[in-house]
């Protein structure tokens, strides 16, 4: 297999943002996926960019990767929004409020940018299967109502499917900008 170097100071091919109620596992599970590691405590008030290339389907892809503090704030910074191509909801499975609030979410990006966003919806915290209050059912009904990708991960545990969150969704925007520039 061939590697392609590419620099990481151009402007990236995809920007993602990372959204989601506080606790949920949105920095935990952005380490998870750049460097396969768990971090038990990370700073909650840390709002930060990371640069990251993958190879996708054979070509190099910089992504941008937004990891938000605060959704209230989030809501109110439209900009980040606006800058985004595409968004990673998180939801914790033991955490009722937190999908709700997600659904809401979903409402607010598709007005600020007016149009249907491309999105994962993730339900994290699998590995506390005894305190779920989501199922796995009405997570995959949620993603359907509001067309979006699903998955439910776990940022402790590890796994295939963190990676496979970014993945998709990088697809779905590289599927959407080469319908938008045809
Ligand atoms: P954020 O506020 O959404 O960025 O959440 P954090 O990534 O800071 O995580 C909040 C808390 O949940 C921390 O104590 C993490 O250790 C914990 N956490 C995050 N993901 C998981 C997970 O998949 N399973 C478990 N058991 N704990 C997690
Ligand atoms: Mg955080």
């Amino acid at each position: 297999m061939t590697s392609v170097t590419i620099s990481k100071g151009r402007p990236p091919d995809c920007k993602i943002v990372v959204l989601g109620n506080s606790g949920v596992g949105k920095s935990a599970l952005i380490v998870r996926f750049l460097t396969n590691r768990f971090i038990w405590e990370y700073d909650p008030t840390l709002e930060r960019t990371y640069k990251h290339q993958v190879q996708l389907d054979e070509e190099p892809i910089l992504m941008e990767i937004l990891d938000t503090a605060g959704q209230e704030e989030t809501i109110q910074q439209e900009g980040n929004i606006r800058w985004a191509d595409g968004f990673v909801l998180v939801y914790a499975i033991n955490d009722r409020q937190s999908f709700e609030a997600a659904g809401t979410l979903k409402q607010h990006l598709d007005q600020v940018k007016k149009t249907n966003v491309q999105c994962m919806l993730v339900g994290n915290k699998v590995d506390l299967l005894h305190e779920r209050r989501v199922t796995t059912n009405e997570g995959e009904a949620l993603a359907l109502e509001l067309s979006c990708g699903f998955f439910e991960t776990s940022a402790s545990d590890g796994g295939e499917e963190i990676s496979e969150v970014f993945h998709e969704l990088l697809r779905d925007i590289k599927r959407r900008k080469s319908v938008e520039t045809k």
